[in-house]
């Protein structure tokens, strides 16, 4: 019973509910899905060392085929490091519209295991299975058939992981690569887990590898153990949540809403950037796009993000595990505000996106900057403030709020669509030149 005292801690919470619940997650991930499609296609380069990507001077490799991850190339790799590890290697621009087209394939027969599918990347995907595991006869055979589905449909392997969590899915996934299938049972968490080191648990980017190391925590084993006041020195306010993962609880539900989860638009400058105005620039030009973005979709944003990647590259990890493939060659850094009022307004969005920059006090040139929305209210579920143009909390807020004006969006948005991006640009704080040429935008 609960007394009076203290409320039971988020990881005494989080064991109940695992305990209540026995989930079944299966992460399904496709093995170097570009490349693989590419040799499928052209029999000439099966067993030859394909990358996808990686061709134009600042492009990063898309996806490297088995033979050219033994030279060490990888995927998120510069073109240029790619060429000079495998310089044999036979570069292959992108072909979206084809890896988009086996994509749905995939996705569709995914569908065929259970109606909960969480797609993650063109390639890989979470699937709750906890309802359907019985009708194909065990989590075993279940993600057997689906190897079998997707290998008679695509020629193609996936590798699939099972666990009671979309950590422990994935990182099964990860460790059974290439053409693997790893069930975890529960009672396996912790041997999976205790000896990887730290940057396989979600949320340990380059930033709080480097904290946590110089903390003293170099495996999962050594998180999971360690007392919360000694991993804060490490982790901070996330020491708690990060041990509950280390731990192997997460309680992160396989989400099939179709609707977008975060809105981000991000440019990779033709030369490294660091003087203010350049960067006021792009900032503003993405505010108005992720804004035009949001106020179409009827949504209103609660965070915004700064996305920022240095220009200058850091030696590679060194490991040879998919998982860390992902990790950038060039730190990230993100930097999120999120409002008391949910916003769609480009001037907001500019305004707190400039803030966070300035706040950062970088002293390195950047090479990405990038803005994103998340955390999403329906336009039209907004609820009038309490304390409108108070701005409790988020400074910005209430000046913000005290000059918005709600028509002057959707009116811009009318306009460009009419006449095109460049009929009117806005007069925010001094005017800013919309959208730099040589900028390449990314969509959702
Ligand atoms: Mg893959």
């Amino acid at each position: 019973m609960l007394g009076p005292g203290p409320w039971p801690s988020l990881d005494a919470l989080s064991s109940y509910a695992r305990c209540v619940t026995e989930r079944l997650v299966l992460h399904a991930d496709m093995d170097a899905f570009y490349a693989s499609i590419e040799q499928r296609d052209r029999p000439e380069l099966r067993g030859k060392p394909v990358i996808v990507g990686g061709s134009s001077r600042r492009g990063v490799v898309s996806a490297a085929s088995y033979e050219a991850r033994v030279f060490g190339v990888r995927s998120a790799m510069p073109g240029f490091r790619a060429r000079e590890l495998c310089p044999q290697g036979v570069f292959l621009a992108p072909d979206m519209a084809k890896y988009a087209s086996v994509s749905a394939t995939v996705q569709r027969i995914f569908e065929e295991f259970t109606p909960v599918v969480e797609p993650l990347a063109l390639d890989e995907a979470f699937l709750d299975v906890t309802g359907s595991t019985q009708l194909f006869g065990g989590p075993i055979e279940l993600a057997k058939k689906l190897k079998a589905r997707v290998r008679a449909e695509t020629e193609l392997a996936v590798s699939v992981g099972i666990g009671n969590s979309k950590l422990i899915a994935k990182i099964a996934c990860s460790v059974s690569k290439p053409d693997g299938l790893r069930y975890v049972a529960p009672e396996e968490n912790r041997a999976l887990l205790d000896p990887l080191p730290i940057r396989w648990l979600w949320g340990v980017g380059p930033v709080a590898e480097r904290k946590l190391l110089a903390a003293g925590f170099s495996t999962i084993a050594d998180i999971a153990n360690a007392e919360l006041t000694a991993l804060q020195r490490g982790a901070g306010d996330r020491a708690a949540e990060l041990r509950a993962l280390a731990r192997g609880e997460d309680l992160r539900p396989v989400s099939s809403e179709r609707e977008a989860k975060s809105y981000g638009e991000e440019n990779t400058f033709e030369r490294d950037v660091n003087d203010r105005a350049t960067v006021t620039r792009a900032l503003t030009s993405h505010a108005h796009a992720v804004a035009e973005r949001v106020r179409h979709d009827a949504l209103t944003a609660r965070t915004i993000t700064l996305k920022m990647k240095l220009a200058r590259a850091r030696g590679s990890k060194g490991s040879r595990s998919e998982a860390s493939e992902q990790e950038p060659s060039y730190p990230l850094y993100t930097r999120s505000r999120t409002l008391r009022e949910p916003t769609d307004d480009a001037t907001v969005i500019r305004r707190v996106a400039i803030e966070l920059w300035d706040e950062m006090q970088l002293e390195e040139a950047v090479r990405l900057l990038g803005v994103t929305l998340t955390n999403f209210v329906r336009a039209s579920e907004q609820q009038l403030s309490l304390f409108d143009g108070v701005g409790v909390g988020v400074g910005v807020v209430g000046k913000d709020r005290a000059s918005h004006n709600p028509k002057l969006g959707p009116a811009l948005d009318a306009i460009r669509k009419r006449f095109g991006d460049d009929a009117i640009h806005v007069a925010i704080d001094k005017p800013e030149k919309l959208t730099p040429s040589g900028q390449k935008k990314r969509g959702r």
